[in-house]
């Protein structure tokens, strides 16, 4: 293994994060929320930005940038080519399937539009890591500005399908939050109320909740047990297709 990751909060709850390749010493910056922790988290460990990756183009992923740009001005900035009119500043503009580089790392791009139409998910497959930003969070997911509840639905569903061990980095520090809604779909799941305390517990340290995997999050986390007929009965969708259930979910959890 040649990854190292460093996640860091920025703004009031958002994470950024430093991929690092060891081999190379390349050095990625997963979306810049706000440029002074991101160059304070590059300089702490002593690594030269050779990358940006963003996820899509909400300015608090993107608006810290530019003056880490002008700090490291051969960084390559990389993300959604869907999206590139909001994003006026990339380098390489990537589609479903594509490959971003850190050094020898290899990213692959995963489409996952509904928060925003662009939307990708950067997947490191050989390194089991995946950065989702606003897509899933854990005991969640984002909220559906650009697109139906279908196409977020089928987002997620790809990210679901990742192996279980895979490592979830959110865009941000949500979990709590989403815990207390969740816990209202399904009181009586085990691993729910067990993730709820382990949450407690590391808030109250001041620790992060995130990173997450794949396989705690298909036990838990409401939005990917749509087919679950508990989940389904407790939005009174017994039987109904995954993408209607999703839809009830994520209408209630924005009234919630
Ligand atoms: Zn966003």
């Amino acid at each position: 293994m040649t990854i190292s990751i460093h996640q860091y909060l920025c703004l009031s709850d958002n994470y950024g994060a430093l991929v690092h390749d060891s081999t190379t010493g390349a050095t990625a910056c997963i979306d810049v929320p706000e440029a002074g922790p991101s160059l304070a988290a590059l300089a702490e460990r002593g690594w030269t930005l050779t990358d940006i990756l963003i996820t899509h183009h909400h300015s608090d992923h993107i608006q810290g940038v530019p003056e880490v740009k002008a700090k490291f001005p051969n960084a390559k900035i990389w993300g959604p080519a869907k999206d590139a009119g909001r994003i006026p500043f990339l380098d390489r503009q990537v589609n479903e399937g594509d490959t971003a580089n850190v050094g020898s790392l290899r990213a692959k791009v995963i489409e996952t539009p509904g928060h925003t139409l662009g939307h990708i998910a950067y997947h490191f497959e050989e390194d089991a890591v995946a950065f989702c930003g606003d897509t899933l969070f854990s005991l969640g997911c984002g909220r559906v500005f650009e697109n139906s509840h279908a196409v977020m639905w089928s987002s997620l569903a790809k990210l679901a399908a990742l192996p279980g061990e895979t490592r979830i980095y959110c865009g941000h520090e949500y979990t709590a939050a989403n815990g207390r809604f969740a816990v209202t779909i399904e009181p009586g799941n085990p691993v729910l109320k067990a993730r709820i305390e382990e949450i407690a517990k590391l808030r109250a340290e001041g620790r992060p909740t995130v990173p997450t995997s794949i396989v705690a999050e298909l036990a838990a986390n409401p939005f990917l047990r749509v087919e679950e007929p508990v989940v389904q009965e407790a939005v009174g969708l017994r039987g109904a297709e995954p993408a209607a259930v999703f839809g009830e979910l994520r209408t209630r959890k924005d009234r919630f």
